[in-house]
């Protein structure tokens, strides 16, 4: 198993792409840290039968991602960490002038803020051990923008001009850190989005789907969690060592327009 021996943390990895992620890098081989900042039986028990699907040691760690100490006292809990996947993500929709102030505070130090706290506390460990990988879960609204999303768009952008200057960091140190832009993946946090933009485009369901969500995404179809997986793993191969301080877009060709 190529990643066997590796310890990857995957943050916001109780749902969606962040399980999808740990999933695939289970499959290969990984020890996974799975996190949120729940602390349900049931957030241990999916970190439990991830480990036994894949017979690979997996554990669920608690800590909120809104809160630098808790981003901090993630990566030290773990005790190590090889692969870092700074995934955990909220939205909300509003126009600019209409944006709550506590929204737009939360999205920047849960998007953006979080990976720059992790990133800090992983890197030394990295160093030390002469290999690493940092991937960020940036977006599609990290390299363009639409109406309505300003604080998820300020700080995708954020992400990848984070990932650029990681890049720098370590450039020539065995660690390499790139950020992953997703399309539309049909995950909780799409869901969620659906009815805001019903309402702020006044359609029904599918014709937002179409019509507003999938309208920028070419292919017309939504990228897969497994998709998004593969690319990380492609990411923490031998292939992948000179690939650094990119982006990688998984958009069915959204930024090719
Ligand atoms: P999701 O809502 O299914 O998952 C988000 C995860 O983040 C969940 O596990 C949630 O518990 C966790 N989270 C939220 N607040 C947190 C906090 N304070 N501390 C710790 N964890 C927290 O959403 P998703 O679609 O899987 O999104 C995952 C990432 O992918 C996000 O960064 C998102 O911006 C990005 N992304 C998603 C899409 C898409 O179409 N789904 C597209 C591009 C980028």
């Amino acid at each position: 198993m190529e990643l066997a021996g590796k310890t990857a943390i995957i943050t916001g990895s109780n749902s969606g792409i962040g399980l999808g992620v740990a999933q695939e890098l289970a499959r290969a081989g990984a020890s996974v840290v799975l996190n949120s900042f729940s602390d349900r039986p049931e957030d241990h028990e999916l970190a439990a039968e991830l480990g036994a699907r894949h017979a690979v040691p997996a554990r669920y760690i608690a800590a909120d991602m809104s809160l630098g100490e808790d981003c901090r006292a993630l990566i030290a809990r773990a005790g190590g960490c090889d692969i870092l996947v700074n995934n955990a993500g909220i939205q909300h929709v509003a126009p600019v002038d209409e944006f709550p102030v506590e929204k737009w505070n939360l999205i920047l130090a849960i998007n953006l803020s979080s990976a720059f706290h992790t990133s800090a506390a992983a890197l030394p460990g990295m160093r030390a051990r002469g290999w690493g990988r940092v991937i960020n879960i940036a977006s599609a609204h990290g390299l363009t923008a639409s109406p309505f999303k300003s604080a998820y768009i300020a700080a995708k952008h954020g992400m990848v001009g984070l990932s650029k200057t990681v890049a720098l960091e370590t450039a020539g140190q065995g660690i390499t850190c790139n950020a992953i832009c997703p399309g539309y993946v049909l995950t909780p946090l799409v869901e969620a989005q659906i009815p805001d933009q019903m309402k702020v485009h006044g359609m029904d369901r599918e014709t937002v789907i179409r019509e507003v969500m999938l309208l920028r995404q070419p292919s017309r179809q939504f990228a897969t969690v497994e998709q998004i997986g593969g690319t990380v793993v492609y990411l923490c191969s031998p292939a992948a060592d000179q690939v650094t301080g990119t982006t990688i877009s998984v958009d069915g060709g959204w930024t090719a327009l």
